[in-house]
């Protein structure tokens, strides 16, 4: 019950993740910048040369809601973020933002090993359903939005079109659900899905990280009526289109697109904590189909994932400051 209040006050969680350097980073000499203390506050040191050459430390703090250390599992992560939502399930929207590579997709979706946050929630959400002998069912969509475009990732990436109605209650015609039953059949819906994202056309990025894949999952009653709703974001990765090694038209016009979807997303966001009349969802795609959780009685968590290398350390900065920009006032 604390855990529940506690969630009913916040409606607004901004945690951050660091991952541990890969045995490749390691083994390159990658050096480890980022240090975290206490749970809520995160180090950035940054490596700078002064005009005579030398090298000296730049530090830079942070403070979150949560921060996650390399040591942290995603069980954990889970537990501190989604977990109390799934509580009370109601609509709820939890992101994965950070640059690529920085463990977004480790978090959201992790392997059959070491589940992550999908895996995890619906494993609650069963085991809710059966304690209170619920007849509701589970419903799960998925599709990821490319270039502003939206592709059904159960449905052989049918182009689908969002469109508001007279409620401005914005749909997604056409877009497939699918019942699952146990955890096994979701993982096994989205690993279908997963085989279906976009090959990003960019350099640097290889597979899936230019375009954000969205998994909803819906409780319904037996009369079809939506009793919640919990959508789970694994976001493009944040690095800007200039960092691919051919800037090409095809990646800039994606990193246009991101970087606009990203920017909507964080003005979406804060306004949900201000009394604000007017939310900017319109100003991409990924905000105008997530316009209910940006209204109402709506609970948001964000996870700032970053790369502890020195190599990272200006997308890491950036991604901090984004965050940290998400839950100011
Ligand atoms: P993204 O989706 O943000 O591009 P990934 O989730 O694919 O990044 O992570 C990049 C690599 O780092 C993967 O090999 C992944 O297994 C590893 N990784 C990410 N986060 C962690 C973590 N918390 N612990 C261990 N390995 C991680
Ligand atoms: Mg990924």
């Amino acid at each position: 019950p604390a855990q529940s209040r506690q969630a009913e006050e916040q409606r607004i969680k901004v945690c951050v993740r660091k991952r541990p350097l890969t045995c490749a980073e390691s083994r390159r000499g990658e050096a480890d910048v980022v240090t975290t203390t206490g749970g809520e506050c995160v180090i950035v040191h940054e490596v700078k040369e002064a005009v005579d050459l030398s090298q000296y430390i730049l530090q830079h703090k942070f403070y979150f809601d949560q921060v996650f250390g390399e040591e942290s599992s995603n069980k954990e992560v889970y537990q501190q973020t989604a977990y109390p939502l799934v509580q009370h399930i109601g609509k709820v929207t939890c992101f994965a933002y950070g640059q690529t590579g920085a463990g977004k997709t480790h978090t959201m979706l992790g392997s059959p090993a070491i589940p992550g946050l999908y895996a995890l929630a619906v494993q609650d959400i069963f085991a809710h359903l059966s304690a209170t002998h619920s007849y509701q069912l589970v419903f799960v969509s998925f599709f990821e939005i490319y270039c502003g475009q939206l592709y059904d990732l159960l449905d052989h990436r049918k182009r689908l079109f969002a469109r508001e109605d007279g409620q401005r209650v914005v749909h997604i015609s056409g877009l497939r659900d699918v019942r699952v039953d146990s955890v096994s059949s979701l993982l096994e819906v989205i690993s279908r899905g997963t085989a279906e994202r976009t090959q990003g056309m960019s350099g640097v990025n290889p597979l899936s990280s230019r375009s954000h894949a969205l998994l909803q999952i819906q409780l319904r009653d037996s009369n079809q009526q939506i009793a919640g709703r919990m959508w789970f974001v694994d976001l493009a990765g944040s690095e800007r289109a200039s960092d691919t090694k051919e800037p090409d038209r095809q990646s800039r016009m994606e990193g246009a697109e991101i970087n606009q979807s990203l920017l909507a997303l964080k003005e979406c966001i804060r306004s949900l904590d201000q009394e604000q009349s007017h939310t900017p969802f319109r100003q991409s795609k990924l905000t105008q189909v997530l316009k209910d959780s940006f209204v109402g009685d709506s609970m948001t968590c964000m996870i700032a994932n970053i790369s502890p290398g020195h190599t990272a350390t200006e997308h890491t900065l950036n991604t901090l400051r984004y965050a940290d920009r998400v839950k100011e006032l």
